[in-house]
C-alpha cells in the first residue's frame, strides 16, 4: 500500500501523444479553466527561443477554447520570456518544479482552483509531480524531440520504468481515457 501511494506521486492523469490530440472541448466542459504549459520538450526544441509553427497551433487551438494559457518553464526568465513573447502568452520562468510554489501563487492570484488547471509537461519527476502535488489536473505528452539535455536524459530510464508500472496495473476497463 505504502509503495503504491508512493508511485502514485508521479502518475499523470492523463497521456497524450502530443498537445494537438488533447480534448480540450472535453476539459472545458469539464470545469477546466486554467493551463499550465511547460515548454522544452512539451511546446518546443529544448532551448528554442522563438516558438514554430507546431506552437502556434497549439496556442491557437487552446485559445479557441477560451482557456487562458502559462507557460510554466524551469528555464531562465529571460529565454523564457523571449519564447512567451513570440507567442504573445503569460510566463513563468525559473519555476524549479517539482515546486509548486510559483503554481499556487499564480492560481491565488487569478482565484482559480488547482483542480480547475491543467498542468502539462514532459516529464514526471519535474512537471506531473509539481501538478500533482499542487492539486491540478495533470497531462502527460511524449517528449517532442530526441534532443534534452543530459540531466534530464539520465532520468528517462526511471520514467519509462514508472510508467510501465502504472499501464500494468490500470484498469483498462474501467478507466479507458485515463493512462
Ligand atoms: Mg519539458
Amino acid at each position: 500500500m505504502l509503495r503504491k501511494l508512493y508511485l502514485e506521486k508521479w502518475k499523470p492523469d492523463y497521456k497524450a501523444d502530443n498537445l494537438l490530440e488533447i480534448d480540450w472541448a472535453e476539459f472545458k466542459s469539464e470545469g477546466i479553466e486554467f493551463v499550465f504549459l511547460d515548454i522544452d520538450n512539451t511546446l518546443a526544441e529544448h532551448g528554442s527561443r522563438q516558438a514554430d509553427q507546431y506552437a502556434h497551433q497549439v496556442v491557437n487551438l487552446i485559445r479557441e477554447h477560451d482557456l487562458p494559457l502559462c507557460i510554466l518553464s524551469n528555464a531562465l526568465n529571460d529565454r523564457i520570456e523571449e519564447y512567451a513573447k513570440s507567442l504573445n502568452v503569460d510566463f513563468m520562468g525559473q519555476a524549479n518544479k517539482p515546486s509548486t510554489k510559483q503554481i499556487t501563487a499564480k492560481l491565488k492570484e487569478l482565484n482559480v482552483e488547482p483542480g480547475n488547471t491543467l498542468l502539462i509537461g514532459d516529464q514526471l519527476f519535474t512537471d506531473i509531480w509539481a501538478g500533482n502535488k499542487a492539486g491540478c489536473v495533470t497531462i502527460l505528452v511524449k517528449q517532442r524531440f530526441l534532443k534534452e539535455a543530459f540531466q534530464v536524459r539520465i532520468k528517462r530510464g526511471l520514467e519509462r520504468f514508472l510508467l510501465s508500472r502504472y499501464d500494468n496495473h490500470t484498469d483498462k476497463a474501467k478507466n479507458s481515457d485515463r493512462n
